[in-house]
C-alpha cells in the first residue's frame, strides 16, 4: 500500500517564511492527528559537529516544537552521544556543542537532553520484531521514555549509508554508543596502551571478562576469548583508548540501521520530517562541508520514514548536479565506474538500497509513496 508523504519547495513569498511553511506541511501531513496532549515529545535531531555549517538551523526545529506546543506536548530535542571521539561523544561535550551550534531553550524553545546519558551508556535494550541482525536494539534511554518520537533529520550524502535520512537519523542516531558499535562493527575491543592511563574505570562495564588488567604493564587489555564486542566499555573509557574496527559489511550495516529505526518506532505514535537543502556528499558528523552536490530540493514530511526517504532521494535524483563538488570530483577519477546515482557516485564505497529493501522487508514503512504537494 502507497503511504503518503507531503512535500513543499523553499520558494517563499513575502511574510512567509520557511518555517511558517514548514509548520503548515506537518499540519498538513497530519501532525495534529498525534494525540500529543501532556505527552513527552522526543524530536530527534542532529546537533551538527563542531565546524560543520549544513545542520538544520535551529528555527526550524522551533517551527516543530511550537507545534507540538500547540498540541500540548512536551517536546525536547533529542541525540545520543557518537561512537567516534569527536565533540560529542559524552553528553557535556555534545550538550556544548549543541549550545554553540544555536540549540538552547530560547532559540529551540524547549531543552535538549542527550538521550543516552553522561558516557552514552544510559540505554535501554528494545526487541526488534522481524529482525534478522539485531535481536534487542541498545537504544537511549531518553528516546524511548518519550511518549511520541518524531525525527526531524537534514537529507544529505553519507559515506557510507550513500545518504543520511530518516532512517539513518533514527536507526543510527538513536543507538547508544554501544548500539552505535553494533551496526558498524562485528569486532571486539581493543586498548591502545599508548593511550590507556590504568585507570580501571572501564573494568566495572565488562560482565563477560573481556577486560584484563596487566598489573605489571598498569594498561588495560582484552582477552579476545572472552569479548563478545558488546561495546559497553567504550563509553566507560574517558581518555578515549578503546576502539572497534568499523568492519561490519556494507549490506549488515544497513540491514542493522534499518532493524535500529524499526525498533525505535514500533509501538507508538511517531512522526518523520525531512528537510532536503545543503545536501552535502557527506554527513554532518564531520568538521566541515563540501559544497552540495545538488540543488535545495525542499520539505517532505510523513507517518512513514520508508516512504520519506524514498520520496526524497528520488527528488534528489531528478535535479541536476552541482558542478565542482565531491560528486563530479570523483566523476573525473580514472576507473570511475558510473552507479547512475549521485549519492553512490559521490561516495563509491556508499551503498543505501539494501537498507531500503530490508526496512521494507521488515515492516518499517512502504517504498511505495504517493507525493501530496502543499503549495
Ligand atoms: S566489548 Fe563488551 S565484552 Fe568486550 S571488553 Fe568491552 S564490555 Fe567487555
Ligand atoms: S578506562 Fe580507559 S584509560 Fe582507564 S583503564 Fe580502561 S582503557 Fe585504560
Amino acid at each position: 500500500m502507497k503511504s503518503k508523504v507531503y512535500f513543499t519547495d523553499f520558494h517563499c513569498v513575502t511574510d512567509e517564511g520557511p518555517c511558517d511553511k514548514l509548520k503548515r506541511l506537518i499540519r498538513a501531513a497530519g501532525i495534529e492527528d498525534i494525540d500529543m496532549d501532556g505527552k513527552f515529545v522526543a524530536i530527534k535531531m542532529h546537533f551538527g559537529e563542531l565546524g560543520n555549517m549544513t545542520f538544520l538551523r535551529p528555527n526550524y526545529a522551533k517551527a516543530v516544537v511550537d507545534t507540538i506546543n500547540a498540541l500540548g506536548g512536551k517536546p525536547f530535542l533529542t541525540d545520543c552521544n557518537t561512537l567516534y571521539p569527536g565533540s560529542r561523544k559524552n553528553a557535556l561535550e555534545h550538550l556544548y556543542c549543541a549550545w554553540e551550534n544555536g540549540f538552547t531553550p530560547l532559540s529551540a524553545g524547549c531543552p535538549v537532553i542527550i538521550a543516552d546519558g553522561l558516557k552514552g551508556t544510559d540505554d535501554i535494550e528494545v526487541p526488534v520484531r522481524g529482525g534478522e541482525y539485531v535481536k534487542e536494539a541498545k537504544i537511549g534511554r531518553a528516546v524511548m521514555d518519550a511518549d511520541v518520537f518524531i525525527s526531524l533529520s537534514h537529507f544529505k550524502g553519507h559515506e557510507l549509508a550513500g545518504f543520511g535520512g530518516a532512517i539513518k537519523n533514527i536507526g543510527m542516531g538513536c543507538g547508544s554508543r554501544a548500539g552505535k558499535k553494533e551496526q558498524h562493527s562485528n569486532g571486539k575491543a581493543v586498548v591502545d596502551p599508548e593511550v590507556c592511563r590504568g585507570c580501571k574505570r572501564c573494568l566495572r562495564e565488562c560482565a563477560n571478562g573481556g577486560l584484563v588488567f596487566d598489573e605489571k604493564a598498569r594498561k588495560m587489555t582484552v582477552d579476545q576469548n572472552n569479548c563478545v564486542g558488546c561495546g559497553r566499555c567504550i563509553g566507560a573509557c574517558n581518555f578515549d583508548a578503546i576502539d572497534f574496527a568499523l568492519d561490519a559489511a556494507i549490506k549488515e550495516f544497513n540491514c542493522r540501521m534499518a532493524e535500529y529505526a524499526k525498533a525505535v518506532v514500533d509501538g507508538r505514535p511517531h512522526f518523520h520530517i525531512s528537510l532536503v537543502c545543503d545536501v552535502s556528499p557527506t554527513c554532518d558528523c564531520h568538521t566541515g562541508n563540501d559544497v552540495p552536490i545538488v540543488p535545495d530540493v525542499g520539505m517532505f514530511a510523513s507517518f512513514d520514514p520508508l516512504a520519506l526517504d524514498c520520496a526524497c532521494v528520488d527528488a534528489c535524483l531528478k535535479q541536476t548536479p552541482f558542478p565542482d563538488s565531491q560528486l563530479t570530483e570523483e566523476m573525473k577519477k580514472p576507473g570511475f565506474c558510473d552507479r547512475h546515482d549521485y549519492f553512490e557516485n559521490a561516495n563509491p564505497n556508499a551503498e543505501y538500497k539494501t537498507c531500503l529493501a530490508h526496512a521494507e522487508k521488515i515492516g518499517l514503512g512502504s517504498s511505495e509513496y504517493e507525493l501530496v504537494v502543499v503549495k
